[in-house]
């Protein structure tokens, strides 16, 4: 079955780059969110990347307005009746998920994809919500999706083969690099690897021993990496960093180097998300 149509639940930070990628593939794509505000955010967002574009004279104005004009914002799941591919981006809660994925399977045909771009949570917890468990996956994206090369497809417990080729190669026609995550394990990969990593220089600041700015400036030219720690949470979302550092904590063994760090629940508590709220950690 050719993929010509998209299904995108959530218009966030996550939902609108998925949106954009989809389009610039030539699908139509769907977006929905559950406020109009929310939905013309992520299409003002997607604006604001392509107008760079062409400012930068990597596509023209024509090319531009096909892919907004392919692009529809909704607030009523019922429009995406008929897509043929859905990727699930809402926040990173796995009764909200479960929720979503219910209602998309009554919805949806039965052939159709549904795959969920969360950071950490159980595919086959979600599928479980289906009748359709073969065909839901995880198809997880970085933030910013139309910058970020790599989509992690991984495998519920009964997701298919087939499930994966397809997802695989639709996310190589967006252009992009695809690991497959044979088990089905809390984090995957990359937030695996990476969240000691933040939690680790969370520490380092709550106990004194270096400052935000220095942890930062240390990993960015000590390590080589293109973005200290702080400021990548500022921009993927330091709720996020929370959501999986707690999700983390409870599925692998309660272990301490899993526990959030009393800095980091302030932050969240004090509504401090980073970058989409405009407070974070260096403001
Ligand atoms: P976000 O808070 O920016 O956006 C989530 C959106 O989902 C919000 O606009 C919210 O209104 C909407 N929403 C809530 N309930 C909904 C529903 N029932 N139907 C439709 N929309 C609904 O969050 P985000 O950063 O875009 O994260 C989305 C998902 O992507 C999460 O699972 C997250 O873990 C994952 N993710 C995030 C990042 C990141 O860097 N932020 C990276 C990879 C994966």
């Amino acid at each position: 079955m050719e993929i010509k149509k998209i299904g995108v639940v959530g218009a966030g930070a996550m939902g609108n780059g998925i949106a954009q990628v989809a389009a610039q593939i030539g699908c139509d794509v769907v977006m929905r969110d559950i406020e109009m505000r929310f939905v013309e955010g992520g299409m003002k967002n997607i604006d604001r990347f392509l107008s760079k574009s062409v400012e930068k004279g990597k596509m023209d104005i024509k090319e531009k307005e096909n892919i907004m004009g392919r692009i529809k914002g909704t607030l009523d799941m019922a429009d995406l009746k008929d897509v043929d591919f859905v990727v699930e981006a809402v926040i990173e809660d796995l009764d909200l998920k479960k929720s979503v994925f219910k209602e998309l399977d009554e919805l949806c045909r039965p052939e159709v994809i549904l795959s969920t771009n969360t950071s950490s949570m159980s595919i086959t917890e979600i599928a479980a919500s289906t009748k359709r468990p073969d065909k839901v996956c995880g198809m997880h994206f970085f933030n910013p999706v139309p910058l970020m090369r790599l989509v992690e497809i991984i495998r519920g417990y009964l997701t298919s083969d087939e499930t994966i080729k397809i997802t695989t190669e639709l996310s190589q026609k967006m252009g992009k690099t695809t690991i497959e995550v044979k088990k089905d394990s809390p984090g995957f990969v990359v937030n695996r690897i990476m969240i000691p990593h933040i939690l680790e220089a969370i520490k380092i600041v709550e106990e004194g021993i270096a400052s935000i700015e220095d942890v930062d400036k240390a990993v960015k030219n000590g390590l080589n990496y293109p973005m200290g720690p702080f400021e990548l949470m500022d921009l993927t979302g330091i709720d996020v960093a929370n959501f999986v550092t707690d999700y983390l904590y409870k599925e692998l063994n309660k272990e301490n180097k899993w526990v959030a760090p009393n800095l980091l629940k302030t932050m969240v508590r004090a509504g401090n998300f980073g970058k989409k709220v405009g407070k974070g950690w260096y403001k």
